[in-house]
């Protein structure tokens, strides 16, 4: 079976994966630079520079990979805001209950209820930010997943530079 382009009906089309590919040529170029500084004491510098540059053909440029972000960047970003956002919680809550003793007259609260309290308090916070550190891993996982997919059921119209999508069977 053979794809035609969506617009043009045209059979010259070419997976966008491929295009992107073969549109990069690197070249490595040397420069030498020479700088002078003002001031009081004033300064002539010399540099050398290695640098590479990357030329791309506009077929290749139309064909770019879309941006995939990190979803261990998510995570640990989530795993924080969650990680402080619970500690203030029972934060809160701690004074809460020192305000309410105080004003209650009801004495202390024993030292080893004291512990156990933030004992569960640390496992719920712990327990708690690592959940959500790992939904939220899984659901960017999961996106850039299918934008992978998407990108390589992409085609383009090397005739009239259309850009579509077929999906593979
Ligand atoms: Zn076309």
């Amino acid at each position: 079976m053979s794809y035609t382009c969506p617009s043009c009906k045209s059979e010259n089309i070419q997976k966008s994966t491929m295009t992107h590919v073969s549109g990069i040529s690197k070249t490595k170029g040397v420069g030498i630079g020479v700088g002078m500084s003002g001031g009081p004491l004033g300064g002539l510098g010399a540099g050398i520079g290695v640098g590479k540059a990357t030329n791309q053909t506009m077929l290749s440029q139309m064909t770019t990979a879309p941006k995939i972000s990190s979803p261990i960047v998510h995570a640990l970003t989530t795993w924080i805001l969650l990680l402080i956002a619970s500690i203030l919680f029972f934060f809160a809550i701690g004074i809460g209950i020192a305000v309410v003793l105080d004003s209650t007259n009801m004495g202390e609260i024993p030292v080893s209820i004291v512990r156990v309290l933030f004992g569960l308090s640390v496992i719920i916070v712990i327990v708690f930010s690592f959940w959500g550190a790992y939904k939220a891993y899984r659901k960017h996982d999961l996106k850039n997943k299918e934008t992978m997919t998407a990108y390589d059921e992409q085609y383009i119209c090397l005739r009239c530079g259309n850009v579509f999508r077929i999906t593979q069977p």
